[in-house]
Parts: structure tokens; sequence; C-alpha cells
């Protein structure tokens, strides 16, 4: 675990970029730094592997203050990613990736094996092995700058703005791959980024700092835009806090009813049995159990069982039970024309259909649980 105790930075011209700092950055897990543009967040990263020596307080790495180790040994256990990668402009990417084994005197052929094996882990074809940085997309070479700071299998992981200078379609595909890399590797990552949104998407633990080095507020995402700490934090998150935080609670809850499905091939008897419970709407499968679209149910009784597709209402866009959160539910829901939403398996096939009601029933379910575990939290805490 990486403690910071009132950490202070002041810089040679009097600037005091960080104030008091303390914070306990966890093992195996992303923290984000996140604040506005001079708020002191690269100052932070920094200190921790010493690239900038700090003025006041300490900073213990598992217990042990990192001014009394080595400062290479303790670069060497933290892989550091910057903005537009860093890439050494004259070295080939497979060459990039093996510098930090090469330095640390393992043979060209294993420091070359572990590069090629790390191509692989983050996304990037064997093919561009022998390419020179230039000759990447940006999106490709922040992924060699990911790769090369894994090479020598650091626990921690700084990442200093590594997404910000790609577009937003690379960045989020770029932050999915950091997620995804993170659940194999389960590294401590400390990463620096002004982007509020990709702090709620990345972080496990959100750090906010303010203008003079001043850390506002420490939490979990969702705790975060469900309790903001003050007005700044507030302002800095922006609008839809509510909604955005629905992202944090997963659909598996909601309770579906299958009342209202029928396949295409049912018989006039499943029909009228359907329709006798009175929905105003039935959801038509095909044969295979995927959505084809909503039918009224006369329409149903009139074409037995068949109605011309035309007829149909579309079920819009369907989600994934369980695998996609409330939020995205929710926004099925306001987006279906006849205020059900259809819940699919990873299969596509209908598991069932929720109405807008039943999404609500559950956001106001998931809002309560977490009242009473944060009450539980806050009791245990003043014990
Ligand atoms: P951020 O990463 O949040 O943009 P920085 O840590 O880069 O913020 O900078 C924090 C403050 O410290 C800013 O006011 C910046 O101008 C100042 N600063 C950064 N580096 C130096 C330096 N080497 N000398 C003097 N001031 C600096």
């Amino acid at each position: 675990m990486i403690r910071m105790e009132s950490v202070t930075k002041r810089y040679p011209d009097g600037t005091t970029a960080v104030d008091h700092l303390s914070m306990e950055i966890p093992d195996g897990a992303i923290t984000v730094l996140v604040g506005p543009s001079g708020c002191g967040k690269t100052t932070t990263l920094r200190m921790i592997n010493r690239m900038v020596e700090l003025s006041e307080g300490r900073i213990l790495l598992d217990g042990a203050d990192i001014r009394e180790q080595p400062v290479n040994a303790l670069r060497r256990s933290m892989g550091y990613v910057i903005q537009n990668a860093g890439l050494f402009p004259h070295r080939t990417i497979v060459d990039n990736i093996a510098t930090v084994p090469r330095m640390l005197g393992w043979d060209r052929n294993r420091a070359r094996t572990r590069a090629t094996e790390l191509m692989e882990r983050v996304g990037l074809d064997a093919s561009l092995a022998s390419r020179y940085p230039y000759q990447l997309s940006g999106g490709q070479q922040q992924r060699v700058g990911v790769a090369r700071a894994l090479a020598a299998d650091p626990p921690v992981l700084l990442m200093d703005e590594p997404f910000s200078a790609v577009d937003p379609v690379v960045r989020k595909g770029l932050q999915a791959e950091l997620l995804r890399i993170q659940g194999e590797l389960g590294k401590t990552i400390v990463f620096v980024t002004h982007d509020i949104d990709e702090a709620i998407r990345i972080g496990d633990m959100i750090a906010v700092m303010r203008t003079g080095g001043e850390l506002v507020q420490f939490a979990p995402p969702d705790e975060l835009l469900s309790a903001p700490a003050d007005d700044f934090i507030e302002d800095f998150l922006g609008t839809d806090r509510g909604i955005r935080r629905l992202s944090f609670f997963s659909s598996a809850g909601l309770e579906l009813t299958t009342a209202p499905v029928v396949a295409v091939d049912s018989t006039a008897q499943q029909i009228a049995e359907r329709t006798a419970l009175g929905p105003r709407y039935l959801l038509v499968t095909d044969t295979d159990g995927k959505p084809l679209g909503w039918a009224e149910p006369k329409d149903l009784t009139a074409g037995g069982g068949s109605v011309p597709r035309e007829r149909l209402l579309s079920y819009g866009r369907p989600f994934e039970i369980a695998r996609q959160s409330l939020r995205d539910a929710l926004d099925c829901a306001v987006l279906s024309p006849t205020g059900w939403v259809v819940a699919v398996a990873a299969d596509g096939r209908v598991q069932g259909v929720v109405s807008q009601e039943s999404i609500a029933d559950a956001i106001r379910g998931a809002h309560a649980e977490r009242a009473a575990q944060a009450a539980e939290r806050d009791a245990r805490a003043s014990r």
C-alpha cells in the first residue's frame, strides 16, 4: 500500500503545488487523481517515484519511507506511462517494450519474448513489432507505452494523463482495455486525469484535488456522485449525477416477467391465454427466442399468431440482464416505444420484459440498500 502522510511540495519559486495531502492508496486497485489543470496531480504522482522530491511529510510504500530505498530500485518497482507514450523514436516497438528488461540484464531473446507476450496482452498485433513509433496510430502508441511500463512486471503502475491525447472513441477503447488488463493483473495503479468522466469510468477510488494542491474528497465513484463533499466537487461532477450513478448498480435484481412474451409459432390457445392477462402489447419472439417486436393482441389474434413485420412495433434496444447496469436498463426503457424493456441473455434470447415502473422500484431499492450500507460503515467507524 502507498500511504501519503501530510505531503507538501513547494517548488523553489515558492509555488505550493501540493498542500498537506494525506491518503491511502489501496493495493490492487485503480486510484485516480483528478482535478483542474494546475491543481498538483502530476506533482503528486511524481513524488511517488521520486521524480519530484517532496518538501514535507512522507510517503510510505508497504510501510517503508520511499526516501530510504535507492531511487533506482524504487523506480523499477513502478511502471510509468505518460501522455503521448514517450516512446524512443529510433527503437522498434519490440525494443521499446523490452527497454526495462534489457536494462535489468535480461538476454535479448528473453526480453523480446516478454515484449511479444505483452504486445498481445495490450491488444497489439504481433506484425507491428518491427515498426517504429511514428508508424503507429496515437492509440497504438499508447498501448506500447502501457506494455513498456508492464515489461518488468512492477507491482505499481503510475499513469499520467495516458489517454488524453487520443480522440474520444479510441480513448474509450483504451480505458476498456486498461480495465481488462487490470482484471487480469491486479496492479496498484495511480492514474492522473483532468477528465472526471474518465475518473468515474476507471477508478476504484477517486481523489479530487483543487488548485493549491488540496485534496477535497477521496471516495469510490458512486459515493462521489451521491454525496459530493462541497459545491466545488458538485460543480466539477457536472450534470446527470443521479443517472450516472446508476451505472454502479447491477440490473441483476430486476424483476422480469414473461407474461406478455409469445413465440411467433404460438397456438391460438396460447395467444388467448396471454391476451386474457390484459397487456397492451405482446412481445413476439422468433422460434429461437430472439425478439421480433411488439404487437397488439388483437392483431396477433386476427393473424392467428403471425403479424406482418410492418405492423410490429420496434422492440427498441434490449439490455443484457445482470451484465448491464440499471443505467443501461433505464436508458432502454426511456427509448422504448411501449415503455417496456426487453431483457436478453448473452446469446440474445429473451429472458423476459421489465416495465418502467419496475425499474423505478429497483432504483429506489438500490438507493436504500446503499444508504443502509453507508450507515453501517459509519456506525462501524465510530465504534
Ligand atoms: P496538474 O498535474 O494538476 O496540472 P502540476 O502538478 O503539474 O498540476 O502543477 C501544480 C502547480 O505547480 C502548478 O501551479 C504548476 O504551475 C506548478 N509547478 C509544476 N511544476 C513546477 C516547477 N518545476 N516549478 C515551479 N512550479 C511548478
